[in-house]
């Protein structure tokens, strides 16, 4: 989103974000600003929706919640990534209309120019005059070159400029696909990996399994020591899940504290190995806290592990490993369950 907004208008958005801050008793920090700010200024319409869907349903906002809409709405927006690009082309289109414009005057001149010198081949020339017209056509061609060679430069930097913003573009794409906390595939990077290994799959009739993961009792882990060293474990999970798997299979956060691994040409015991290794990794780690060495205590997962059927629906494949998940959890957590 830009914020373009005279002084005036943006000191209103701030008097209301704050206002709206104090009346949902959040703390005012910049990640409330930053929500409450575009909320108040009304232009982020998915925030303003999504935001507006929760007070409907007096749900309690908490620092999660926050944390949820900042980087679903407005940190991965992707709005201010088609503004910008839109903004950038608008830019080369410009460039390239003007030195059309200019190369256009250059070349009616030189039109003009050479009919004056068409019209001043009358029978009565003299070798002078001879010399003087061959001397103009030569003068005409030059300025001609220099106007056509000036012409594709200027083309020759619009295409380098478009180049920049294509690979400018393919980096915010690639973006929109990472969670910005442990910087592994987002849920809609992992929704995109799905489709393309299901298609795989089904072409190839290889296995393609999945695995749900969840940390057991996250939640303990935020309210015994804070919501940043949360936040560091996640990461930590997020790294080894990543360093466990190769090649094609694909580790994501899918949200919160759940993570999906994705492995494509696996068969069903193997990636019931795999998750078995995970827990085991996870159930031996003594993780402790970076700042004061105290330990965090046991840290367990939770996995479901299922198969792919050839030509059923992604989104059945993907129930059955929740499904299976589920089944961890309920039969004690810290297990892998396989459907
Ligand atoms: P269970 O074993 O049943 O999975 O229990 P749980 O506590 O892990 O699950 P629950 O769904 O009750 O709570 C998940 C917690 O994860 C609550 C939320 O505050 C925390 N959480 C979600 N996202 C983040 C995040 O980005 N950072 C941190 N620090 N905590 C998060
Ligand atoms: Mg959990
Ligand atoms: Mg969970």
């Amino acid at each position: 989103m830009q914020y373009d907004d005279s002084i005036e208008r943006s000191r209103q958005y701030l008097r209301l974000a704050l206002e709206l801050i104090g009346k949902h008793g959040l703390p005012t920090d910049p990640l409330n600003y930053c929500i409450w700010y575009e909320y108040a200024s009304g232009k982020n319409a998915q925030l303003n929706t999504a935001i507006d869907k929760y007070l409907q349903d007096k749900a309690v906002f908490s620092e999660e919640t926050s944390r949820q809409l900042f980087n679903q709405y407005i940190a991965n927006g992707r709005e201010a990534v088609t503004t910008l690009v839109r903004e950038e082309l608008k830019k080369v289109f410009a460039e390239i209309m003007g030195a059309i414009r200019i190369t256009n005057q250059q070349f009616s001149q030189s039109e003009n120019n050479l009919e004056n010198i068409n019209e001043s081949l009358v029978p009565t020339l003299t070798e002078a005059d001879v010399e003087m017209i061959v001397n103009q056509i030569k003068q005409e061609i030059k300025r001609l070159e220099s106007s056509s060679g000036a012409f594709k430069e200027q083309l020759q930097q619009a295409t380098r400029e478009i180049d920049q913003l294509k690979i400018k573009l393919a980096r915010y794409q690639n973006e929109a696909l990472k969670d910005p906390l442990t910087r592994i595939d987002n849920r809609r990077g992992f929704e995109q990996k799905l489709k393309d290994a299901i298609g795989r799959a089904d072409a190839s009739k290889n296995p393609l399994c999945l695995i749900m993961v969840d940390i057991d009792h996250f939640k303990k882990i935020n309210d015994a020591h804070g919501h940043l060293v949360g936040d560091n474990v996640l990461r930590m999970v997020a790294a080894t899940l990543k360093d466990s798997i190769k090649g094609r299979d694909l580790a994501a956060r899918l949200g919160g504290e759940e993570f999906a691994i994705l492995l494509p040409d696996t068969p069903f015991d193997g990636a019931i190995k795999l998750a078995e290794d995970l827990r085991l990794t996870f159930e031996r780690l003594d993780l402790k806290k970076k700042s004061t060495g105290e330990s965090l205590g046991k840290i367990t997962l939770s996995f479901g592990v299922t198969t792919y059927n050839i030509g059923e629906a992604a989104e059945d494949f993907v129930n059955r490993a929740d499904e299976a998940l589920y089944q961890s959890k309920k039969t004690g957590r810290n297990r892998v369950t396989g459907l």
